[in-house]
């Protein structure tokens, strides 16, 4: 840090023009600022013009009339800018600039020594990033021209990391709330002393926190460019196909001899597998992109499992398999959570328990661990046990990613996309829990994984 003879100082005192952009983060910091600001205008002798709107002018005034001898007060105008532009539609930088010459037209005539102080707002409207960066060129030129010292504010949350830096690079002096503050523009006694890096430092330093910004703008752009995308594909695939089935079906039900009505199987056979493949790969990313909220409501856990356990009887009964289901008693009989997402999680590694295993016992055990992070959540293992091929060590974290199969040659079970353990990885991670293979001297495949849950108290 540099100490720095107040640049800014000066620039309520210069009579060449200035044009000063303050972007305020917060609104009663703010408020400070105008009326601080309207403070040291009026100290060196010159009147001041606030361009507010109703609610923010009655605070200001407010915080005035605390300061300021009636006398004084004459000195400071309002006008609202904001119902002006509001009946204006959209915001168009000239129409605001022949307002804001018309209003300042009588002080000029009279050789009043003027400061201005402008609350840009606007209502949402498309390129306005266009406009306002037009409209602050224009009223650069127009305040130089006429040698004013003004201040437009923004309000920075309304304005984007990419339109900030564009403001910044072609404007002199652009300040956040903590650079106002220590600028002579602010007249506070305790300010008066502030040591703050020179604005070429403060430059350097917004510039680097900005380009971040701007980042991370542009990977929310391609992020949402994805999740568009996969909307549309949900529509363009599945409407056609789900009209290809419907025609197969009504095909089938047709006089047709035995080689159409094999046609026809396949037909639907590839379709459906094709319609499951596009919603399993909807589902990854929706859960991917985080839009997908989770549920927090009540459930019995026992009754979850159970579920899955009677969802999957056909497919177990088929193999003659054998599902052993044991819950701790201490686990609570209802907890806060997704009951469906955890049904699904289930649905996956019991059904994949059932896939690989041909003989023998799948084995579900849930008990409850010590949670170290909080009393209040409980963290729930839950352990899932075929006695079927196994996976090969080398492939243990493999087949977590989306669309890993272990390539098992001809003896290779060809159902299934491969995206149930990444959804399900997916998910276990969204329940602030961790999933993994667990090495066991048998034959077979253990799953494990925790999963983070409130206690549900019924308090009436
Ligand atoms: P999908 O779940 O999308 O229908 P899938 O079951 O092939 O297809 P995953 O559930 O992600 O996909 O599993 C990935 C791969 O991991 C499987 O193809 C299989 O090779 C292996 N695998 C998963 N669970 C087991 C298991 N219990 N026993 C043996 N291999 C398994
Ligand atoms: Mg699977």
């Amino acid at each position: 840090m540099i100490e720095f003879d107040n640049p800014v100082r000066s620039l309520t005192r210069s009579i060449s023009g200035s044009h000063i952009l303050y972007l305020y983060e917060d609104l009663r910091h703010y408020v400070e600022s105008v009326a601080s600001y309207a403070m040291t205008c009026l100290n060196q002798g010159h009147q001041i013009l606030i361009i507010e709107n109703e609610r923010c002018k009655k605070a200001i005034q407010r915080k005035l009339a605390e300061n300021l001898i009636d006398e004084n007060l004459e000195h400071v105008h309002f006008v609202d800018n904001f119902d002006f532009y509001q009946r204006h539609g959209e915001f168009q930088g000239c129409v605001t600039r022949t307002h804001f010459e018309a209003v300042m037209q009588p002080f000029l005539e009279n050789h009043i020594s003027i400061r201005t102080w402008a609350h840009v707002q606007w209502k949402p409207q498309a390129h306005i990033h266009a406009k306002l960066e037009e409209f602050e060129v224009m009223a650069d030129c127009s305040v130089k021209e006429q040698n004013l010292i003004s201040v437009c504010a923004y309000d920075a949350k309304r304005i984007s990391a990419s339109l900030q830096t564009a403001l910044m690079r072609s404007h002199e002096y652009l300040m956040t709330d903590r650079e106002f503050i220590v600028s002579g523009l602010y007249q506070d006694a305790k300010a008066e002393r502030v040591i703050h890096p020179s604005m070429l430092l403060q430059e350097k330093l917004l510039l680097e926190q900005k380009q971040l910004l701007i980042d991370k703008e542009s990977a929310e752009r391609a992020n949402q460019a994805k999740s568009e995308f996969i909307a549309t594909m949900n529509h363009e695939i599945r409407t056609p196909m789900n009209g290809v089935l419907g025609m197969a079906d009504l095909l089938a039900d047709t006089p047709l001899d035995q080689n159409q009505a094999s046609y026809v199987e396949i037909i639907r056979q590839s379709g459906t597998s094709l319609l499951r493949i596009v919603n399993d790969i909807l589902d990854f990313s929706k859960i991917d992109s985080d839009r997908e909220v989770l549920l927090e409501e009540p459930f019995d856990i026992r009754e979850c499992v159970t579920e899955v356990v009677d969802l999957l009887q056909v497919p177990r009964m088929n193999k003659n398999l054998v599902i052993e289901v044991a819950i701790e008693d201490r686990i609570p009989r209802m907890l806060i959570g997704d009951a469906s997402r955890i049904r699904q999680i289930l649905i996956n590694l019991l059904g994949n328990g059932i896939k690989f295993t041909e003989r023998g016992v799948i084995a579900v055990s849930v008990s409850e661990i010590t949670n170290h992070g909080s009393e209040e959540r409980k963290r729930l293992e839950f352990r899932i046990k075929d006695s079927g091929i196994g996976i090969p060590r080398e492939y243990w974290r493999k087949v977590f990613q989306p669309f890993y199969q272990v390539d098992r040659g001809l003896k290779r079970n060809v159902e299934g996309t491969g995206l149930g353990l990444a959804i399900s990885k997916k998910l276990v991670e969204r329940m602030n829990g961790e999933i993994g293979i667990e090495p066991s001297p048998e034959a077979g495949t253990t799953i494990v994984f925790t999963l983070e849950l409130k206690e549900w108290r019924n308090n009436g």
